[in-house]
């Protein structure tokens, strides 16, 4: 390759930038150019890139957020604004993009790679861990741990004051977070998009704790996605029954913080290895995790399906606050 180039886009996620170092420094190692662009899909149209040096990714392995900073960019939906970028690329000299974000910005990357002769490979950024074909996405595990800090401290406050909390976790569409945060938080229910609630059930599983002397305070983990103001709807019917609840969103702390081990090593191993299935000849794919192990699955594919909560994990949730 003549010059990679890497760009992070879509929700910023805790671990975008030792996936960045990762590409940078593995593409040096293997005596390529980098280009870092800024802004996502955005910087890209504007020509919003500068040489990516050793030097430039130093330091960064632990910092949250994103050095490239990212952005949402509508017109890139537009198949002749793309013929812009691609123009962009060319005239560059690069041949190939990283492209990290969620399931927008693999689709965007999948475009990319379709209308053009750039080698595109995409890397799963996300908290909301909604990608399917990887079982694991960069950011997911510190949001879930930064979800824990939290709830851990709402709990001392509810159970001083013999209160429930009903605590909104992000998400989007998937109950992967919720049921997550929800399993390792001992929650007394986890409501997700992926299954039905039934608010009276949860109205009576409460006061049956109650009875059953189990405490009168307790978490109810509720994913952003399942409706619009379901969390304060939720704590109205609440009230209708007698408890005094109160309503925690966590809201965009989820999306920040310094990486997690866990999400440090997999940003790391992932930005690497986007280089190394470049340098083997592959593009429009995207190198996500199966089965513990690094995988290369088509964007073709991770941009049709839509990725199910496991209904055991989602069982587990509910089985363990009995
Ligand atoms: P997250 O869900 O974690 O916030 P995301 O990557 O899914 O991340 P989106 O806002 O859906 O976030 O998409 C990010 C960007 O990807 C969009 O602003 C747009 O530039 C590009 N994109 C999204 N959908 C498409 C599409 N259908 N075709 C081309 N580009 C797209």
């Amino acid at each position: 390759f003549n010059a990679i180039a890497v760009l992070t886009s879509g929700g910023d996620s805790p671990g975008m930038n030792p996936a960045v170092r990762g590409v940078v420094r593995a593409a040096l190692n293997s005596g390529i150019e980098v280009y870092g662009i800024q802004k996502g899909y955005s910087g890209l149209l504007a020509g919003d890139l500068r040489v990516m040096t050793s030097a430039s990714v130093r330091n960064i392995v632990q910092r949250g957020g994103t050095i490239l900073k990212s952005d949402r960019c509508d017109a890139f939906r537009d198949a002749e604004v793309r013929q812009q970028a691609i123009k962009v690329l060319v005239q560059n000299g690069i041949d190939a993009l990283v492209v990290i974000g969620g399931d927008g910005s693999l689709t965007g990357a999948h475009c990319l790679a379709e209308e053009s002769d750039i080698a595109v490979i995409g890397l799963p950024g996300t908290i909301d861990n909604d990608i399917f074909g990887t079982e694991d996405t960069i950011g997911f595990d510190t949001a879930v741990n930064t979800a824990l800090d939290a709830i851990d401290k709402i709990r001392d406050t509810a159970s001083s004051h013999e209160r429930h909390f009903l605590v909104e976790v992000m998400g989007r569409n998937s109950g992967f977070l919720a049921t997550h945060v929800g399993i390792a938080a001992g929650a007394e229910m986890v409501i997700v998009p992926e299954y039905e609630v039934h608010i009276e059930q949860l109205g009576q599983q409460l006061s049956d704790s109650r009875r059953a002397g189990k405490g009168s305070s307790g978490i109810i983990v509720v994913a952003e996605g399942r409706e619009p103001g379901l969390t304060y709807r939720l704590a109205q019917q609440l009230k209708q029954q007698g408890e005094e609840p109160r309503v925690c969103i966590l809201g965009h702390i989820q999306r920040g913080g310094q990486p997690s081990g866990h999400d440090r090593v997999l940003a790391s191993g992932l930005g690497a290895m986007a280089v190394s299935y470049l340098l083997a000849g592959y593009s429009d794919i995207m190198v996500g995790v199966a089965e513990g192990a690094i995988v290369d699955i088509p964007l073709d594919s991770v941009i049709r399906y839509r990725k199910g909560l496991d209904p055991n994990l989602f069982e587990l949730a509910l089985l363990l606050h009995r």
